[in-house]
């Protein structure tokens, strides 16, 4: 009787293993990335098959996919050679870490506070751009934030909500 016990707990464990390593896999890999594409260098926004990777990764290392990218709307999908890139920094491709240290040490341009830490689950700041309107970040297409970092300047979403609220 001790034998199987024994043996249902180190499958158990097993398993347990496996499935911390999906969870783990899936969040890392959850929400749109931007890379700069290898074919044409230019940004990017891409979702990874997170499920895939999710199962693939429970007893391995994950098999990388693409679900979608911004370039494929207007051509076939390619061969994802941005997979390496990646792979070696998930982390610093996501669009939430691109723009949180972009607003880093930044002041909002309307108040002058401090932007201060950005969350995925508050209210973000806002962009500016050169012709005055205010942007939250889910009405710019991933793919064209970088530029829009370049030209774009820094507002706090307290005064995005009052000047939402006066127009
Ligand atoms: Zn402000």
């Amino acid at each position: 009787m001790t034998l199987p016990i024994g043996i249902l707990i180190v499958l158990l464990g097993f398993v347990g293993w496996g499935f911390w390593r999906a969870v783990r896999a899936y969040l890392k890999f959850r929400g749109k990335l931007i890379v700069a594409c290898p074919e044409t260098k230019q940004p990017a926004a891409v979702e990874m098959a997170t499920w895939h990777i999710a199962i693939t990764g429970a007893f391995r290392d994950p098999n990388l996919r693409l679900r979608d990218c911004s370039r494929w709307r207007e051509r076939v999908p390619c061969d994802q050679a941005c997979l390496a890139l990646i792979a070696a920094a998930p982390e610093e491709c996501l669009v939430h870490t691109i723009l949180s240290k972009w607003y880093q040490g930044k002041t909002c341009t309307c108040c002058g506070r401090p932007i201060g830490q950005t969350s995925r689950w508050r209210h973000n700041p806002c962009l500016l751009s050169p012709n005055m309107r205010l942007f939250e970040w889910k009405d710019i297409p991933a793919e064209n934030i970088p530029l829009a970092l370049r030209t774009h300047a820094p507002v706090c979403w307290t005064c995005l909500v009052a000047e939402t609220h006066t127009s």
